[in-house]
């Protein structure tokens, strides 16, 4: 149990259902404990974790009720509902703990924290009611949070394309001269109805400012991304990244891992495999993931690819690839659900990861040194694909072409290119492990943060 002088805490952390976000949120919880906090770990019917996995941790599943309001028109509405719906049996809880608190000894009071993801924004909301202090974790990069600031501004100086399809616009090279290198085509929510933009951007960017930010980023990645940030706010922001390397955790995977992923990739030469995962979320439609296959057949390079059932619309699995295709991608490939992602990064075998860019997935190939194969689809994955590929020069942008593919496969994995982007792949990942070792920044920022929570 932390004290400090006679007090001791209760963390109540608040995650959301996105594998993207419950992971770092869990590793969160998991440092936290050791650091002899209580913690609480909210979360709703939706993608629960496996409480088996995170000993020391108490569980409070959240009546969703999402089931009964299966049809969302977007993100935003899923999210609200998903919101509305957690918000009171969480207050209630809440209500609980500090009723139970009146009748405690001294030695057994507790001081709640509220810790919640950005996008359940019920839990801050119930803490302010409540006279709680509240800290959002944030996610996803700090470059992001700039593009999504900015974007109110653009659509009062008509510089942002509310009525889409505008293909000319999608394809705007022109960098937004208060972001550079980001580039109009790089901007999240691009032809999405004005109303619904804006309604969304006011629950990504949390209007009324916590009493403090986490940020799962680092400082010497995103010094730009963050001052904004610690400008826009003026309140406490800690740099923790990468959360998935501050302290060992069980899976914290939603879905099962083929394992039998590492034993092929054992069998592999060294630097020779692109590994292929586009994340939790995305979907691709056929036509895209056949000319992912075709680039991938045609690269002869092997592969390992993460067809998670569901990502092709419309589709099982990849039951409508043709028949001599599959054969020639099994003569150098392996295709499987999902995969133990942080291992396979982590094998000798891999030397390219074509992903989609999300900021986990982003963080997690920082970590291992691998190069990155860049297919963005939504939200901060442009903003990211941008960075690695224009500022940290890591990642080529590729579009799902299959002469494009087998390119920029090549590129990376065998080409005088790949070697370079290899060489400051390595030169991060030295530095990022320096970030979270005794006494570099995101490990320094953590202690902080600790000393933080005492302090209130
Ligand atoms: N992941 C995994 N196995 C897979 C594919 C993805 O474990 O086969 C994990 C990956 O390691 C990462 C998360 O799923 O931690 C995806 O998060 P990210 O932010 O990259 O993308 P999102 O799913 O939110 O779009």
């Amino acid at each position: 149990m932390a004290e400090h002088g006679r007090r001791r805490w209760r963390l109540v952390l608040t995650a959301s259902p996105l594998q993207g976000h419950m992971s770092p949120m869990l590793h969160l919880a998991t440092f936290l404990h050791s650091k002899g906090f209580s913690i609480t770990m909210a979360h709703s019917d939706l993608n629960r974790p496996d409480p088996l996995n995170h000993p020391g941790l108490t569980f409070l599943p959240l009546r969703d009720n999402l089931s009964a309001t299966a049809d969302f028109a977007g993100a935003g509405q899923f999210l609200q509902t998903l919101n509305d719906n957690c918000r009171p049996h969480f207050q209630h809880h809440l209500v609980q703990i500090i009723d139970s608190q009146k009748e405690a000894s001294a030695s057994e009071k507790e001081s709640i924290v509220v810790i919640h993801d950005n996008l359940m924004f019920f839990a801050g909301s119930v803490a302010a009611d409540l006279g709680l202090p509240s800290i959002i974790l944030r996610t996803s990069s700090a470059s992001f949070f700039p593009a999504i600031n900015i974007i109110p501004q653009l659509l009062e100086q008509g510089r942002f394309p509310v009525q889409g399809p505008n293909n000319q616009i999608l394809d705007n090279e022109e960098i937004v001269s208060e972001l550079h290198p980001i580039r109009y085509k790089d901007l999240p929510f691009l032809c999405t109805p004005i109303e619904q933009t804006l309604k969304t951007i006011n629950m990504i960017i949390t209007k009324k400012p916590p009493s403090a930010f986490l940020w799962n980023t680092f400082e010497f990645l995103e010094p730009t991304g963050l001052t904004h940030i610690r400008d826009h706010y003026q309140v406490p922001v800690f740099s923790v990244g990468p959360l998935h390397k501050i302290i060992p955790t069980h899976s914290t995977s939603f879905h099962k891992e083929d394992t039998s992923c590492i034993s092929w990739l054992d069998k592999q030469a060294p630097r020779s495999v692109v590994y292929v995962s586009l994340g939790s979320l995305a979907n691709v439609d056929e036509k895209i993931s056949t000319e992912m296959a075709w680039g991938l057949a045609n690269s002869n390079q092997p592969f390992l690819w993460v067809v998670r059932p569901g990502l092709v619309k419309g589709f099982e699995w990849f039951e409508f690839l043709p028949e001599d295709l599959v054969n020639q991608m099994k003569m150098r490939g392996l295709i499987v659900k999902w995969a133990p992602q942080k291992e396979v990064l982590a094998h000798s075998a891999v030397g390219g990861f074509w992903s989609h860019c999300g900021w986990n997935s982003t963080l997690e190939s920082m970590f291992e040194g691998v190069p990155m194969l860049c297919q963005p689809f939504e939200l901060d994955q442009k903003v990211n694909c941008r960075y690695l590929s224009d500022v940290w020069k890591i990642g080529v942008e590729i579009v799902a072409e299959r002469g494009e593919i087998e390119d920029a496969i090549r590129k990376v994995l065998v080409g005088k290119e790949g070697e370079e982007m290899k060489q400051r792949a390595i030169e991060i990942q030295e530095k990022v492990k320096v970030a979270i070792s005794h006494g570099g920044s995101s490990h320094n920022s953590l202690e902080a943060f600790v000393d933080y929570i005492l302090s209130l």
